[in-house]
């Protein structure tokens, strides 16, 4: 079998300005980074803004296994297999950290033959975009402590600094460190730590910012600091907003590059799904709205964050509305859901998808929640058995959901049809009426309150006496009507990652909250959250090589 690398290198790429004529797009809107890859021009927004929008289509997913249930292959498959049926659709996918491309789960470029191309230069370095939100965050870090050590004019309290420094790597070492050891001249020393770039508040920012002033006002109201008097020190306390911006100029446009089967595939931001919102730019989905019929996009994580976050933060916030859901299911994580160890996803195991596939059903109820119709996809894999799509698919037939196999990633365009027109169906004969989950003027707790009893299915919610002494003072700060981030495990619908399928008679503990004031979000923290991811014992970097030809392997 043919590795995603390979299956890549063999694709005929069309140069982007082909691409982008596609979507009506004029050379002269696009910035050209080489031959396969480009940033819309900030100029293209003037002479759009005022089209109607297409249809949105969202991709989530069950609880997945750690290795991921394929819901980047399915939205890629869909967007080419609305392609090959005579669709006008786009594809609007985040961009991959470098941290889990070296790591364990490996790059998010989509697999088989369902990618987005060219893989390397997606998943490596791109357009600079990460670069740039990385230096933004850090020149934001470095006037911070400038300004403790020029005199802390605004009495900044050293032990209430809340804003870290970034890096775009699984670095353990780097989670607390010490920072202005030296002289007198060396700075002020404190406890720091770095966060994963896409864990910063700058990349959860450039992906709700609907355009440069947006953008400009939500970096003022990041919340670096407060003073020993326990007042919030801002971004714009510091005077670095201007410098901020201009870091980002380029890194605010979305980019374009195209799948195996030249559809047009806008990329562009990737903010953590725990701490931040998971899905790519506002920017980019709009301009798929303005330049296509239909826009797929993928939300990370499980449907319990991912697609409660989309609904509730990136649609709540933009006014974007989806048309239809693709709920993605594979048979190893409807069997691990039933309690099926790693060694036996393999293996036909009726028994424990019967007993896994409740996790389906209640993830199918949370998305009507929000008065969006869907279609469950079972992403198939090569050591599925007929059986056990029988079964998958009655099961969705008895509860009268739709659904559709994909077999995106073994065939491309070709094997998503069934989907396809599934989505077609839905986008032509079920309206939506979405509508979130909650409504801003809700107090926070209770916001938190309807996620864990609504989406998770928890009996209610325990708070540390901290958390419940922060979420007064966000209110009182003026930030009440924001939407709840929750960071949680991906693994279950609790926050006990070894509850499958699922899980009643549990609550949800909430450890910690804090505002994302610039992000425009209050992120409620269940357990342990890592910020900054670590390797595992056998990377992904050991098997990555560069050969003479300048040909990557290893990358997948
Ligand atoms: P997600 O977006 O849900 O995290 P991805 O689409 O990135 O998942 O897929 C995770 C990994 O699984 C990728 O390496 C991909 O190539 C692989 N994969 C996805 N679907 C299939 C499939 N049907 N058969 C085999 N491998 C698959
Ligand atoms: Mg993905």
């Amino acid at each position: 079998m043919k590795s995603d690398i390979q299956i890549a290198h063999e694709a005929h790429l069309l140069p982007v300005q082909a691409i982008a004529e596609k979507l009506g797009v004029d050379p002269d809107d696009l910035e050209l980074h080489g031959k396969y890859k480009a940033k819309f021009s900030n100029g293209l927004w003037s002479k759009i803004g005022d089209r109607e929008n297409g249809k949105l289509v969202l991709v989530t997913a069950i609880n997945p296994t750690p290795a991921g249930e394929g819901k980047t292959t399915v939205t890629v498959g869909l967007g080419q297999a609305l392609n090959h049926i005579g669709k006008n659709a786009v594809i609007a996918l985040r961009e991959p950290s470098l941290g889990p491309c070296f790591g364990m789960k490996g790059g998010a470029a989509g697999g088989g033959y369902a990618q987005v191309v060219p893989m390397e230069d997606l998943n490596l370095h791109f357009t600079g975009d990460f670069h740039a939100i990385t230096s933004a965050n850090n020149l934001l870090a470095a006037m911070l402590d400038n300004h403790i050590f020029q005199g802390n004019a605004l009495d900044i309290d050293p032990k209430r600094i809340v804003f870290k420094r970034c890096m775009d790597m699984n670095d353990r070492a780097l989670r607390h460190t010490v920072v202005g050891l030296g002289g007198p001249k060396d700075g002020v020393v404190r406890e720091d730590g770095f966060v994963i770039t896409v864990a910063s508040e700058i990349m959860a920012i450039l992906c709700l910012a609907r355009d440069i002033g947006d953008l400009k006002q939500r970096l003022a109201r990041i919340i670096v600091a407060y003073s020993r008097s326990g007042d919030p020190v801002t971004a714009a306390d510091l005077h670095a907003v201007g410098a901020m911006s201009s870091l980002l100029k380029d890194a605010i446009n979305p980019n374009l590059i195209q799948t195996l089967e030249n559809t047009p595939a806008i990329i562009h931001g990737g903010p953590f799904a725990n701490i931040a919102h998971g899905c790519n730019s506002v920017r980019a989905t709009t301009l798929g709205l303005k330049l296509a019929d239909i826009v797929v996009t993928e939300a990370g994580f499980g449907a319990d964050l991912g697609a409660e976050k989309f609904f509730d933060i990136k649609c709540r916030m933009s006014g974007l509305r989806p048309s239809c859901v693709v709920l993605v299911a594979t048979t190893k994580a409807l069997k691990y859901n039933g309690g099926a160890g790693k060694n036996e996803w393999q293996h036909e195991n009726m028994e424990a998808l019967a007993k896994g596939i409740v996790n389906l059903g209640k993830h199918i109820e949370n998305v009507k929640k929000y008065g969006v119709p869907v279609v469950v996809t079972l992403n198939a894999y090569a050591s599925d058995t007929p059986k056990e799509h029988d079964f998958i698919r009655q099961y969705c037939q008895q509860r009268g959901c739709r659904f559709a196999l994909a077999e995106v990633w073994e065939k491309g365009g070709a094997g998503g049809v069934e989907l396809a027109r599934q989505v077609i169906d839905i986008l032509e004969h079920e309206p939506e009426h979405f509508q979130p989950l909650y409504p801003d003027e809700l107090p926070l707790s209770d916001k938190i309150d309807t996620i864990a009893k609504e989406i998770y299915g928890a009996d209610g919610v325990t708070w540390s006496a901290a958390a419940r002494t922060m979420l007064t003072k966000i209110e009182s700060m003026g930030f009440g009507h924001f939407p709840i981030c929750m960071a949680k495990t991906q693994y279950s619908l609790s926050d006990d990652p070894t509850l499958l399928g699922q899980p009643t008679g549990f609550t949800i503990n909430i450890r910690e909250v804090y505002v994302s004031a610039g992000a425009g979000f209050v992120v409620a923290l269940t357990g342990s959250i890592m910020t900054m991811p670590g390797l595992p014992k056998t990377p992904a970097a050991n098997i990555i090589d560069l050969n003479e030809d300048g040909l990557i392997s290893g990358l997948f």
